[in-house]
């Protein structure tokens, strides 16, 4: 049997290179997005006519019911689920006076409570079947904090707790459980962030170069090769954590 990968906010960024990726490795793939239904679309439609398969759903993360509803039907179309990743968030940034409630909830039922909803449907199948891996996209935020993002930094930290606490639960059933942290790169959620900034990122590393997003994508592919290691949260910049 094909085996099925499931990736949040899959339309665009690291989701969509994450999806091709996987696509090529031989997986049946699930591009899960909120809006973007044409960048979808098209992602199934290059995957398909490179022999692959994939299917996109749109599904708000932030739902119970619409992340149950497409990881059942998932599971009744193609019979297993291998791997999760857990890629969607958002960014609302802005200082503590002007960081809006709705911004703050929009902000955690969407980094947050989405995984919980997504690793709570999932993980039922995965337990039939005695295996699995989720991995869960975190930031160098929920680590360390930054200054204008308190919303986003808080649910990036949550969700380092909920890896290494669900990593606990689901051991025993042969389910893994990995958090990434990946370095900064171009895509839309940074697109609109002063260039002060993304020097200042950039030059915090090591190395002095930003994230290749290649490289993420080819280390989150090995990770879930990788047959014993689980709770654990990976850097993948040149930033000491
Ligand atoms: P992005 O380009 O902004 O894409 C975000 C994706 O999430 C889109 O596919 C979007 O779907 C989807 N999404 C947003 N809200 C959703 C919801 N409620 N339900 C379902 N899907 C939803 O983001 P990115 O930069 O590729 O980031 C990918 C991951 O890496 C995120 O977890 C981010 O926090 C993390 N990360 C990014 C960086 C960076 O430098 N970019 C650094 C560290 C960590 P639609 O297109 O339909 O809106």
């Amino acid at each position: 049997m094909k085996k099925v990968i499931v990736i949040t906010g899959a339309s665009r960024g690291l989701g969509r290179a994450l999806a091709l990726r996987f696509a090529e490795a031989g997986f049946r793939v699930v591009v899960n997005y909120l809006h973007s239904k044409d960048s979808a679309d098209e992602i199934v439609k290059e995957i398909f006519n490179k022999g692959g398969e994939a299917l996109s759903f749109s599904a708000d993360v932030r739902s119970p019911e619409d992340v149950k509803s497409i990881i059942t039907s998932i599971y009744e179309q193609w019979g297993t689920i291998d791997i999760l990743i857990n890629n969607a968030a958002i960014t609302r940034d802005n200082i503590l006076p002007k960081l809006t409630s709705e911004d703050w909830k929009e902000t955690i039922d969407t980094n947050l409570t989405g995984p919980f909803n997504t690793i709570r449907s999932a993980s039922k199948y995965m337990i039939k079947r005695k295996r699995g891996h989720i991995i869960n996209i975190s930031s160098w935020s929920g680590v360390k904090g930054r200054s204008g993002q308190a919303a986003y930094s808080a649910s990036k930290a949550g969700l380092i707790g909920l890896t290494r606490s669900i990593a606990l639960e689901l051991g025993r059933f042969n389910i893994q459980v990995n958090a990434v942290i990946p370095g900064f790169m171009k895509t839309d959620m940074t697109k609109d962030l002063p260039e002060s900034v993304k020097d200042k990122i950039v030059s915090s590393n090591i190395l002095n170069r930003e994230q290749d997003m290649a490289e993420v994508v080819e280390f989150i592919y090995n990770l879930s090769k990788m047959n014993n290691v689980s709770g654990q949260i990976f850097n993948l910049d040149s930033r000491i954590l």
